[in-house]
């Protein structure tokens, strides 16, 4: 914070006109903004209350709209005034019904270049809101500053402050686990929650854990663009891909000792790339690569990420990833990773966005210093940017086949044994010769429903036959998704990707 505080503090002096603060909580760009004000003169509008003053936040006179407002502004003279407009998004990102605050924008265009050109003129406009959306008219003059979520040493200051107010004396442990589990959560919703924590039995203690994982998942799904995933996952659930599980393998142990790995060398994981045919383990590899981890597991759901509004889907994915870094370390998992980049070569209005969010996503990646381990999933791969394949983007790009015979012995055995149905009775190996072209996914529905007409049958056993007959009635993904599962295994060919599965 002291670093961004510092970055915006020169922008102030070198008179920038407008300041873009992106942030979860007003009341941290309200400290901000009073602790640079240094006896300048402070405006402020917002959409519930129009000019409010900045301190109590009572209405100065009757409402208007940011329009009049600045208006009312252009005329004065502005020498030595912060002028602070919240609620940014709302008051100059598109209306509901489609239309521009076209006005608003156009003053707050003047009066910025007011500020550049006109030297009697020293003031500077901050913005607030917690997505940036910025109105292209308005890109030359704005400076964009993403304030922190508090970090580990903020947050156990948060802590002591707390504890000390309350004569309570947590010992460091319970302190160091807190504030891990505070991660990417504002200092309001901290204090919140070490008050509710408190009033539950007067103590803030290890049990209070479970709470703040419960509003942190709140958090994240308020988001409307992350989710938690929770996984019961394991590698041993994975039928195959043997190549792949021992590659994770590889990463957990890093993961697991990031600080000792580095210090002797080790760079830091960067993430996975998995892409392949539909129901083959991808989604079930990322959850079971988060629980090998041992860290959670966060989706990132790509349809969601694209809004219908000017710089809406960058605001989405810039807080997306920014809460991940504040949540990290984590696993991020980007499902259907082509989604988001759909189009980028087409032209119009589309390709710009889907460019401007590629652009933003691999400036992330290069720079991402969180213990974010990114695991990307799609099923085509000519939607993605060559530029993403290219290798150093990713730690690695595995390509998830069909099983092969060996294979589909294995995920047999996995989906009979976890349904308690693996006995004598059922050779996997015959199972596997007749089951060529199956995915995981087909595997496990014959599985499922041998057992359920092995129910309804008086509840008869579960043995080849039975499963036999279920397959012979089964028609395979690869049967009905022909056309496009020949397309992609061309495609996944042609790119030489590395083979999930042992050679
Ligand atoms: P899509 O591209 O359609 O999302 P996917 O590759 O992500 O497909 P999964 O969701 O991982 O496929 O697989 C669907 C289900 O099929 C899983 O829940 C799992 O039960 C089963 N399955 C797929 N592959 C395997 C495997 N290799 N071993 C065990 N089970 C598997």
């Amino acid at each position: 914070m002291k670093r961004i505080k510092g970055d915006i503090a020169q922008h102030v002096e070198a008179l920038y006109p407008i300041l873009y603060l992106v942030t979860f909580e007003e009341q941290q760009a309200d400290e901000l903004i009073s602790s640079l004000a240094e006896g300048r003169k402070i405006y402020e509008w917002n959409m519930s209350g129009g000019r409010v003053d900045f301190k109590t936040k009572l209405p100065e006179c009757d409402y208007c709209d940011l329009a009049t407002a600045i208006d009312v502004l252009l005329k004065d003279e502005l020498d030595n005034h912060f002028i602070v407009i919240k609620d940014a998004h709302l008051a100059l990102g598109e209306t509901p019904q489609g239309g521009s605050p076209s006005v608003a924008i156009a003053r707050l265009k003047a009066l910025a270049s007011k500020i550049v050109e006109d030297s009697n003129t020293r003031a500077t406009v901050f913005l607030v809101s917690s997505q940036a959306v910025v109105p292209r008219e308005l890109e030359k003059y704005i400076s964009l500053f993403e304030l922190p979520l508090p970090d580990e040493a903020h947050i156990k200051e948060l802590i002591g402050e707390f504890t000390e107010n309350y004569g309570l004396k947590p010992n460091a442990k319970v302190v160091d686990a807190l504030a891990m589990a505070f991660r990417g959560l504002s200092r309001q919703e901290i204090g919140f929650l070490l008050n509710r924590s408190y009033q539950k039995d007067g103590a803030i203690d290890m049990d209070d854990i479970c709470l703040i994982l419960a509003a942190k998942e709140q958090t994240i799904k308020k988001s409307g663009i992350l989710e938690m995933v929770h996984v019961k996952e394991k590698l041993d659930d994975i039928g195959g891909l043997e190549t792949l599980k021992d590659w994770l393998g590889q990463k957990a142990k890093v993961l697991k000792n990031l600080t000792d790995a580095q210090a002797f060398g080790v760079e830091a994981p960067k993430g996975v790339m998995i892409v392949g045919m539909p129901g083959c383990g991808k989604s079930l590899t990322a959850k079971a690569a988060a629980a090998l981890f041992e860290l959670p597991l966060l989706r990132l759901d790509v349809g969601s990420l694209m809004g219908k509004y000017v710089g809406e889907s960058e605001g989405n994915m810039r807080r997306a990833l920014r809460l991940a870094d504040a949540v990290s370390p984590c696993v991020l998992w980007i499902d259907e990773l082509e989604k988001a980049f759909v189009g980028i070569s087409g032209g119009g209005s589309g390709s710009e966005v889907a460019s401007r969010l590629f652009g933003f996503f691999l400036t992330w990646m290069q720079e991402k210093t969180g213990a974010v381990f990114v695991l990307a999933t799609a099923n085509d791969i000519s939607a993605l940017p060559p530029e993403l394949m290219r290798k150093g983007r990713f730690d690695e790009i595995f390509y998830v086949n069909f099983p092969t015979e060996e294979e589909r012995a294995m995920i047999f055995k996995v989906h009979l044994k976890k349904r308690g149905k693996l006995s004598d009775a059922v050779d996997p190996k015959q199972l596997a010769e007749k089951t060529d072209g199956f995915s995981g996914a087909d595997i496990e529905s014959v599985v499922k429903e041998a057992i359920e007409q092995a129910y309804v049958d008086a509840k008869a056993p579960i043995d080849t036959a039975r499963l036999g007959k279920v397959i012979e009635n089964t028609h395979c993904l690869k049967e009905v998704m022909k056309d496009k599962v020949a397309e992609y295994a061309l495609k996944f060919s042609n790119m030489k990707i590395k083979s999930a599965s042992k050679p």
